[in-house]
C-alpha cells in the first residue's frame, strides 16, 4: 500500500473501500490501522471523538480479510471495509455511551443499538464514540461535560451540534461514516456547519433501539457522510422495521436506487416566508437562491409553498421537546444507573445532589422547564396547545405536497459562529429555525453541502425536505445538486495531503482499556442485528 493511500483512510468514499477490498489494494486490518493513526495524529485538534473501539475495529477487519481470502466478501454487507463511528447517545456493548454528561461518564453498554448493531452487520469497521452536546440539548458541543468539538474548517468555531463530533469527523475525513440523531436539527445543521451530507430521515425510517431518548416523538438517526451516495448506503443499512422499536417501519426502499434520474419534471418548494425570515445572512440565503437556479436548470419546476403555521414550530418545539426530555431523563435518578453524589444519609438527598451535579446547565434548564410544562393547571395551557400546532404544521406540509416532491430551503440561518459568540439559550434555540418544522411533522430532512459562503467563506449547506417516507425524494435532488457542487472536501487543513496540517496528536481512551473486563460484542459482520 502507497503512503498515499494509508493517508487517505478514512477520507475515502464507500465505494473506493469496497473496490479497494476487493481488489485487493489494501486490507481491511490495512483500513482500520491507518484510521485510527490518523485519528490519534489529528484528532487532538477537532476533539470528535471521546473514545476509540480499536480491539473491535481489528476484530472486524480480521473477519473481513478471511472473507477476502476466502473470496466471500460480497455476503459481508454493504459497508464492508468502511470506516464508521457512533455518537454518543448510541449504546455499543463494552463501550461508554456517555451522552457527553458527568451522568453517565461511568456508563459502559450492556448492549448495542439496533442502528449501531445493523451498521456493524454489514461490514463497517466501528472506530470509536462522538462527542456530542449533553444529553443532545444543544446546537454548538459547548454543552458537552468533556469540552467542545471544534469545526475542521476554522478551530476558532463551533461545529454545530447537538451531533458536532459526528460532522467534525466526517468534515475531517477521520471517518466516512458517523450516525448522528437529530430532535430538532441535530444532524442537519452540524452537516451545514461542517460541510458534509447530513440525513434525518422520516420518523420511523430508523429503529431508536438502543439510543439514549431526548424527545421520543422527535428523534430520529441518520449519517453524516461526504457524498449522497454513501448517505444512501448507510441508509440502506440502518433503515427499516425492529421489533424493538414500535415506531419503526418495513420500509422496501433501495435508497441509491434513483440517484442518477436527475430532476426532469421534478416540482421542488420554495417557502418565501423561510427565504425573508428574520435573521437569515444573505450568504446562506445567496446560496439556496443559486441552489434553486441550478435545480431550475437541470429541469425541475420551481413553485413556491405555504407552510402558515410554521413560525409557530420553535414554540411548540421548545414545550414538547422539554417535557419529553423531563420524562425521558427522569431514569437517571443515581439509584439504578447514573452519577451518584457520595455521603448522603437520606435519599431525596442523594437525588437532588446527584441530579444537580451530574446534569449541566442546559440539561437542568430543559429537565426544570418540562416538569413546569406538565404541572396540573400548566398542562393545559401550554402542552395541549403545542400538541395542536403540531397538527397544523403536520397539515401545511401534507398541503404544500400536494404541489411538490421536495422542498428546499435554508438549514441554518447563518454558518458557523464562534466559541462563546452565542451565550444567550433562546439566541442558540434559534440556530434550528428552519429545521425544527420537519421534526414537529415527522417528514425527512437533510443538509446537502453547496460551497463556501460569499461573505464567512465557511461551509454553507442547503435542506431538501421530503414527504413522510418518501426519502428518496431528497437524496434524488441532493444527488443532482451534487452533480454541480461535488461531493463535499475533506476539510482543507485536515486533507491528506494537506501542506500544514490543522490536525494534533491525542491520546484517546480505547473502549477495550477503558473498560477492562467488559465482554465487547465481537465481530458482528456475519451478525443478524435486529429483527
Ligand atoms: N438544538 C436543538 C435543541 O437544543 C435541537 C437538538 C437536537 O436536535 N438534538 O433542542
Amino acid at each position: 500500500m502507497s503512503a498515499a493511500t494509508e493517508r487517505a483512510f478514512p477520507a475515502m468514499s464507500v465505494r473506493e473501500v469496497r473496490e479497494g477490498l476487493a481488489a485487493k489494494q489494501f486490507s481491511a486490518r490495512e483500513v482500520a490501522e491507518a484510521s485510527l493513526a490518523r485519528i490519534r495524529a489529528l484528532d487532538g485538534a477537532t476533539h470528535a471523538y471521546l473514545e476509540t473501539t480499536e480491539q473491535l475495529a481489528l476484530e472486524q477487519a480480521a473477519a473481513l480479510d478471511a472473507a477476502v481470502a476466502a473470496g466471500t466478501l460480497d455476503a459481508c454487507g454493504p459497508l464492508a471495509g468502511v470506516p464508521v463511528a457512533f455518537k454518543d447517545n448510541m449504546n455499543l456493548t463494552g463501550t461508554h455511551t456517555t451522552c457527553s454528561s458527568t451522568m453517565l461518564a461511568n456508563y459502559v453498554s450492556p448492549y448495542t443499538a439496533t442502528c449501531v448493531a445493523r451498521t456493524l452487520a454489514a461490514g463497517a469497521i466501528p472506530l470509536g464514540k462522538l462527542n456530542m452536546d449533553e444529553f443532545a440539548f444543544g446546537s454548538s458541543t459547548e454543552t458537552s461535560a468533556f469540552g467542545p468539538s471544534k469545526n475542521p474548517w476554522d478551530l476558532t468555531r463551533v461545529p454545530g451540534g447537538s451531533s458536532g463530533g459526528s460532522a467534525a469527523a466526517v468534515g475531517a475525513g477521520l471517518a466516512t461514516i458517523t450516525l448522528g440523531s437529530d430532535t430538532g436539527g441535530s444532524i442537519r445543521q452540524p452537516g451545514s456547519f461542517c460541510g458534509t451530507v447530513a440525513v434525518k430521515p422520516t420518523y420511523g425510517v430508523v429503529s431508536r433501539y438502543g439510543v439514549v431518548a431526548f424527545g421520543s416523538s422527535l428523534d430520529q438517526v441518520g449519517p453524516f457522510t461526504r457524498s449522497v451516495e454513501d448517505a444512501a448506503y448507510a441508509l440502506n443499512a440502518i433503515a427499516g422495521r425492529d421489533a424493538l422499536d414500535c415506531t419503526s417501519q418495513a420500509l422496501a426502499i433501495d435508497f441509491t436506487a434513483n440517484l442518477a434520474q436527475g430532476v426532469e419534471g421534478m416540482r421542488i418548494g420554495i417557502v418565501p416566508a423561510f427565504m425573508d425570515a428574520q435573521g437569515l445572512t444573505a450568504e446562506v440565503k445567496a446560496k439556496v437562491e443559486e441552489a434553486a437556479e441550478h435545480l431550475r436548470a437541470l429541469g425541475a419546476e420551481i413553485v413556491e409553498v405555504d407552510l402558515p403555521n410554521a413560525q409557530a414550530a420553535m414554540s411548540a418545539y421548545y414545550v414538547l421537546g422539554p417535557c419529553e426530555a423531563f420524562s425521558n431523563l427522569a431514569r437517571f435518578d443515581s439509584v439504578r444507573y447514573g452519577y451518584r453524589d457520595p455521603g448522603h444519609a437520606d435519599l431525596n438527598g442523594q437525588y437532588e445532589a446527584s441530579r444537580a451535579k451530574g446534569f449541566g446547565p442546559e440539561a437542568r434548564r430543559r429537565i426544570m422547564l418540562g416538569s413546569y410544562l406538565l404541572s396540573a393547571g400548566v398542562y393545559e395551557t401550554y402542552y395541549y396547545p403545542a400538541q395542536q400546532v403540531r397538527t397544523l404544521i403536520t397539515q401545511d406540509y401534507e398541503r404544500a405536497y400536494e404541489q411538490v416532491d421536495c422542498i428546499l430551503a435554508p438549514v441554518s440561518p447563518r454558518t458557523a459562529f464562534t466559541f462563546g459568540e452565542v451565550s444567550d439559550p433562546t439566541d442558540m434555540y434559534l440556530s434550528d429555525m428552519f429545521t425544527i418544522s420537519i421534526n414537529i411533522a415527522g417528514n425527512g430532512g437533510m443538509s446537502l453541502p453547496v460551497g463556501l459562503g460569499a461573505d464567512t467563506g465557511l461551509p454553507v449547506g442547503v435542506q431538501l425536505v421530503s414527504p413522510q417516507f418518501k426519502d428518496e425524494n431528497m437524496l434524488r435532488v441532493a444527488a443532482a445538486l451534487e452533480t454541480v457542487y461535488g461531493p463535499a472536501p475533506v476539510a482543507p487543513g485536515f486533507a491528506p495531503d494537506a501542506a500544514a496540517p490543522l490536525g494534533a496528536p491525542t491520546t484517546l481512551p480505547d473502549a477495550a482499556d477503558a473498560v477492562p473486563g467488559v465482554d465487547l460484542p465481537g465481530v458482528l459482520v456475519d451478525g443478524k442485528a435486529g429483527a
